[in-house]
Order: C-alpha cells, then sequence, then structure tokens
C-alpha cells in the first residue's frame, strides 16, 4: 500500500524555527503555507514546510 500522507514540519519564516509538525497530502502539488502563532517571534507569522530528514 503506498503511503499518502508525508510528516513535514513547519518553519516560521522569520525566525526559522520548527514550530509544528503536520503532515500533508502528498498528491497535493506546491508547498504548504500556513499562518500560525510563533512564540519566539510573538506574533502571528507564515509557517513553510521542511521535510523531515
Ligand atoms: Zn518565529
Amino acid at each position: 500500500m503506498a503511503k499518502m500522507r508525508d510528516d513535514v514540519a513547519l518553519v516560521c519564516d522569520k525566525c526559522k524555527r520548527r514550530n509544528y509538525m503536520t503532515s500533508r497530502d502528498l498528491k497535493k502539488e506546491g508547498k504548504l503555507h500556513i499562518k500560525k502563532f510563533c512564540k519566539w517571534c510573538n506574533e502571528h507569522i507564515v509557517h513553510s514546510e521542511k521535510k523531515k530528514k
């Protein structure tokens, strides 16, 4: 059975810290960009997906 979802880290665009883990649908094209609260920047910042290694 093929794996349909992939675990990725969500990295703050400002401080580059990995604040969240999520899973993405492998069938979807493009990278995830989700606006989430960053406790380090103390504000809502766009978080981009980074492949978990
Ligand atoms: Zn941040």
